[in-house]
């Protein structure tokens, strides 16, 4: 436990061992394929595709976040889409019904393929207006993305968890974009929190991992088990580094999301921006379940260019904001989203991700390149 009761508190010491003498506060990483392992071969630690004592601290500190004071189960994988599939393939068999949003993450299209080739019927609907309700009769389980990435709409999750548990099916919410900081999955009643700690969970932009956290130990050995079988698991090394990262994620988060929050008021006030969303402002049209059901709103906003090659000419003038994918760092990037294809959106959508600079040469950077662009 970490003691304590403070968001921030919890942050800079989730998952740490007890101290130990001449012992390091959070022990380095241990590379090891294998461990001295005499006798019966029984756990913890045997062989290094099943468990490491530096994803244990990590998971500690994860579920510490995700539900605290409470006894969960995470399991870290090597990337968001690793603990997704490990969700999705543990859980559901051929014959199976899925749900999942049509506006979500970029390689859900991709997971659906593998899934139909297994027999599994995909449904999709929007994540806003809790449009999935409609599709979820004798489904098994219902994905949510909330908010979604990149268009930024919420559905309402306890709503949504009701009505998928009143039918019989398992909720897994991925919950990237908010962090354990901005939402707790578990508390609003899904069976799985799921993200990408490539995000804002880790946020310095040099580590891909993901986790799943959950309160069932059975639903937990088997999506531990698809781990095993697939081996795709964290490098001691990122494990290591996500958990340092840990340690300033309130810190970070709070930073993000005011600048994030200052982004989209000052993007407001402009007559080149149109289609702008952010949940956290008062005008946004997800803002009242935002309200109800996050503590932050994340540290992405999203907004639409005139056309192509104003959006262009805004990315190229920016200095403070680089021209990349990825969101969630302590170092802003914005990109042109349609330039992947795949998202529906237009040809200006730029998604807007706040790191965390000083707000004014934020907002001054991003007005600046705004006008730079309008000419
Ligand atoms: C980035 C992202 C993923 C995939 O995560 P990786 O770590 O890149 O595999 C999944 N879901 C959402 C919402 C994401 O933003």
């Amino acid at each position: 436990m970490s003691g304590g009761t403070g968001e921030g508190t919890r942050a800079v010491r989730a998952g740490l061992p007890d101290p130990v003498k001449y012992e390091p506060t959070l022990p380095g990483p241990v590379f090891a394929a294998h461990f001295h392992l005499p006798g019966e071969p029984t756990g913890p630690y045997t062989y290094g595709r099943d468990d490491n004592p530096t994803w244990t601290h990590l998971e500690r500190a994860i579920g510490e976040l995700e539900a605290p004071g409470e006894a969960v189960e995470t399991v870290t994988f090597a990337s968001g889409m690793a603990a997704i599939s490990a969700v999705l393939f543990s859980q559901l068999k051929a014959g199976d019904a899925v749900v999942l949003p049509d506006d979500g993450y970029q390689a859900l299209p991709l997971v659906r393929e593998q899934l139909e080739a297994y027999g599994i019927e995909v449904r999709t609907a929007p994540t806003g207006g809790d449009a999935q309700l409609a599709v979820l009769a004798g489904a098994r389980l219902l994905w949510i993305e909330s908010p979604s990435n990149p268009g930024l709409d919420v559905c309402d999750i306890r709503r949504l968890v009701r009505a998928a548990h009143d039918a019989g099916a398992l909720v897994a919410v991925d919950n990237t974009l908010a962090t354990p900081l901005g939402q707790r999955p578990l508390d609003l009643g899904a069976d799985f929190s799921v993200a990408s700690d490539t995000k804002g969970m880790t946020g310095h932009g040099d580590i891909l991992l993901g986790h799943v956290t959950c309160r069932d130990a059975e639903r937990a050995a088997g999506v531990r088990r698809w781990r095993k079988v697939v081996g795709a698991i964290p490098g001691p090394m990122e494990a290591w580094l996500a958990h340092r990262s840990l340690a300033t994620l309130q810190l970070r988060s709070e930073r993000q999301c005011a600048n994030a929050m200052a982004l989209a008021e000052a993007l407001g006030g402009r007559a080149d921006v149109t289609g702008l969303r952010y949940p956290g402002l008062s005008t946004d049209p997800s803002h009242k379940i935002a309200s109800q059901q996050m503590r932050r709103f994340g540290s992405v906003v999203s907004f639409v260019l005139p056309d192509r090659e104003h959006a262009e000419r805004f990315l190229d003038a920016l200095r403070l904001v680089d021209d990349a994918t990825s969101f969630g760092g302590v170092r802003s990037s914005a990109e042109r989203r349609g330039r992947w294809g795949g998202d529906a959106v237009p040809e200006g959508f730029i998604r807007l991700s706040a790191g965390a600079e000083d707000e004014d040469d934020l907002v001054a950077d991003v007005l600046r390149a705004l006008d730079e662009a309008a000419r």
